[in-house]
């Protein structure tokens, strides 16, 4: 359920301010009824509304997780011809984009929405999803290097944010670790750039869940919708 005049602005009414107005001076109906309450919750998919006796068209919001795998961009477009993407999505109608990105050499979750809102938020720094990335590094970080990860690291752009650092296993031959780190930030190359900063360069990463989604169920190039109660807990 959201608010009637968010939905009234995400169906290309008028601004939300405006649309508040027309709540206000009795014009817009739902199924039938004229709704003047400001906080009226409304479903946008099933309640039928009304402005001056014509009803909203909405635009469906999409919302698609995917398991990006390597070697593609993520992009909706690339002026080289490579893979973005939304090569990806067979039969999807709507325009939908994703939300941050994960560099062509990282595999692993991905959103994709045509749902603005919620992708402005879930990148804004202020929201803090949790991201977490397993990389396997080269070498075998000692306990203080992966306590460095955890307190910050000084990059060319500034110190990154506290993050979670732990290493969960070592290559038999012990030449290679891997490691599990969980951000907020989303810096370009962060991951990379904070494993070459304590001298392990990262030789694969996929980032294994946002927030409270995970890739269970998925191989490498699918993806799934969200269930509504999905896209309501990321809100
Ligand atoms: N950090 C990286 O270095 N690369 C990504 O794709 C995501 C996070």
């Amino acid at each position: 359920m959201e608010r009637l005049q968010k939905v009234l602005a995400h169906a290309g009414v008028a601004s939300r301010r405006h649309c508040e107005e027309l709540i206000v001076q009795g014009r817009v109906q739902v199924n039938g009824k004229v709704v003047r309450e400001l906080g009226t919750r409304v479903d946008p998919d099933t309640d039928r509304i009304v402005v001056d006796g014509r009803p909203i068209r909405l635009e469906q919001h999409v919302y698609l997780l995917l398991y990006k795998p390597t070697g593609v961009i993520t992009s909706v477009s690339d002026p080289q011809g490579r893979r973005v993407v939304t090569d990806l999505l067979k039969g999807v109608k709507e325009r939908v984009y994703p939300v941050g990105r994960l560099d062509y050499d990282t595999s692993g979750l991905l959103l994709l929405t045509n749902d603005g809102e919620l992708a402005n938020m879930l990148t804004h720094p202020s929201y803090e999803i949790d991201k977490v990335y397993r990389a396997w590094v080269r070498g075998v970080p000692s306990p203080a290097k992966v306590d460095r990860l955890e307190r910050g690291i000084k990059l060319e752009d500034g110190m990154t944010a506290p993050a979670q650092a732990r290493l969960l296993k070592t290559s038999a031959a012990g030449d290679r670790a891997l490691l599990e780190l969980t951000i907020h930030e989303g810096r370009n190359r962060q991951v990379r750039r904070m494993c070459e900063a304590i001298g392990h360069p990262v030789l694969s990463l996929e980032r294994v869940k946002l927030g409270f989604l995970t890739l269970e169920g998925l191989e490498p190039g699918q993806y799934r919708p969200l269930t509504t109660s999905e896209v309501e807990r990321l809100k």
